[in-house]
């Protein structure tokens, strides 16, 4: 058996075990280059790509390699020069913008390019990456390599909640792309709005296929907030035959969204299919770790240092979204203009306060039945007395669960607010709630997006 042979036999098993979206952006690139007295090299594109097999993959692939050939004692992994010298490019890059650069690209960072709608700004250089986000981002640098366009990535559909880094990754991978191929590879980055009211309007004045003939033209689209999709029909049906149109011409679409496919309301099941046939990844929040990196990062840029605990304090009380840990590096810096001293702590937890402590705030139980109908957008005398279909039952139960969760109410309160049910109903509920949110992605999902808009709206 040869190495190429090995190799193709050990993915095979890699493969089963695990996910669809983790296999193409960390094994499937990787290549069997060497194997010599038990040690097997494996050629990797990218420094991430090796530090992710080697920390979290190394044991899978060792088992998979011994179970074909049993003498296989070790596995290295390598990088290919061919990124590597890439890789390294843009480690000066980075240094050049924090050194010399820093007030051009501040200069830059409102600029956005007509042609493309892209805002410069947003580069993978200036993208912090953490557990939180490692497979979004490999796979969004994946897609810098032409010859991935159009394939196993297509659509790429990003996902999770306000604030944490969909828009910069989507225009991060359209600027890298317009800077080493500018005449050769188009770009147009829309928001889902944008695009429906150009797909309003060329349905209107009957033009669809000069419509569908401006965007095939396109090599890579970029749709931000699919979810605005949600609940506009005939758009969506359009929008599907002018998805198909593009795919099949393969080209490129990258996606984002506030949520998952399936956890998009009323969105067509032909199109849920079609998103979920490409890849799907998620960002999820910040861990502690990376907070601290992303804040250090913006705080680099303005010549402010602060000391550690400051940082830590910050990093402890902004966890969520990742626009507020800018959000406070600017306050900070504004009071450095102004005052020409960098604040103290006690300072700090004054400049913060906005965003830090919220007031306390109460919710009601009404709040949460609106919240709940809004956010699947079903009337809430439905969602209340709707009968057991199938696509009521579970905002019914994720309401139940809410009230109970976030409010303490008790079993047959819950019961009588929801239209008389039995206090066994509600207990049934709340455990099926409870079982699925630690065990299905997109109801967890759902439900924190949910009580994000409970808390925050
Ligand atoms: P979303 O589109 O998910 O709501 P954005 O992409 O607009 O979020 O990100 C909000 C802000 O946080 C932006 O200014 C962005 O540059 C910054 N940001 C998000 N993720 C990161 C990251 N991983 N590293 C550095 N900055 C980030
Ligand atoms: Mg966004």
């Amino acid at each position: 058996m040869n190495i190429e042979e090995l190799w193709q036999a050990a993915i095979g098993e890699i493969e089963l075990s695990v996910s669809k979206a983790n296999f193409i952006t960390w094994i499937k690139n990787a290549r069997l280059v060497s194997k010599m007295e038990g040690h097997c090299t494996l050629e990797v594109p990218n420094q991430f790509t090796r530090e992710w097999l080697e920390n979290k993959c190394n044991t899978l692939i060792l088992r998979a390699l011994r179970n074909v050939s049993p003498d296989v004692k070790k596995v290295i992994y390598i990088v290919a020069d061919r990124h590597m010298a890439m890789e390294q490019s843009q480690a000066i890059k980075l240094e050049e913008i924090y050194v010399q650069e820093a007030p051009q690209l501040d200069l830059l960072s409102n600029k956005i390019d007509e042609r493309t709608n892209l805002n410069p700004k947003y580069i993978f250089e200036t993208f912090i990456v953490g557990s939180f986000n490692e497979l979004a981002h490999a796979a969004a640098l994946s897609l810098t390599e032409p010859a991935n366009l159009g394939k196993e990535y297509n659509p790429f559909f990003v996902y999770g909640g306000v604030g944490l880094g969909k828009t910069h990754l989507l225009q991060a991978i359209g600027n890298t792309l317009v800077k080493r191929y500018p005449n050769q590879i188009k770009v147009k980055y829309v928001s889902s709005e944008v695009f429906t009211s150009e797909l309003i309007d060329a349905i209107r004045a009957q033009k669809m296929e000069d419509f569908k003939k401006k965007y095939r033209k396109i090599d890579v689209l970029i749709i931000d907030d699919i979810q605005f999709l949600a609940g506009k029909e005939k758009t969506q049906i359009e929008f599907f035959h002018t998805f198909n149109a593009l795919y099949e011409a393969n080209k490129q679409i990258i996606i984002s969204s506030d949520r998952p496919p399936k956890a998009i309301p009323t969105l067509e099941e032909r199109l849920c299919s079609r998103f979920e046939g490409g890849m799907t990844v998620d960002i999820s929040y910040p861990d502690f770790e990376s907070r601290i990196a992303i804040l250090k990062s913006k705080l680099e840029a303005s010549e402010i240092l602060l000391p550690e605990e400051t940082i830590n304090f910050i990093s402890s009380k902004i966890q969520k979204n990742i626009r507020e840990l800018e959000g406070s590096v600017n306050k900070i810096i504004a009071y450095y203009k102004t005052n020409h001293i960098v604040p103290d702590l006690n300072k700090i937890k004054e400049l913060l306060k906005s965003l830090i402590v919220r007031p306390p705030k109460r919710i009601s139980p009404n709040k949460i039945l609106d919240t709940v109908s809004e956010f699947y957008e079903i009337p809430l005398k439905d969602i209340i007395d709707g009968g057991r279909k199938k696509e009521l039952v579970k905002p019914r139960q994720i309401t139940m669960y809410l009230l109970r969760d976030e409010l303490r109410e008790s079993y047959p309160a819950i019961g009588k607010r929801l239209g008389g049910k039995d206090h066994t109903t509600v207990i049934h509920a709340c455990e099926k709630v409870e079982h699925d949110r630690q065990t299905d992605e997109n109801v967890g999902m759902e439900i924190n997006l949910i009580k994000e808009r409970l808390y925050n709206s």
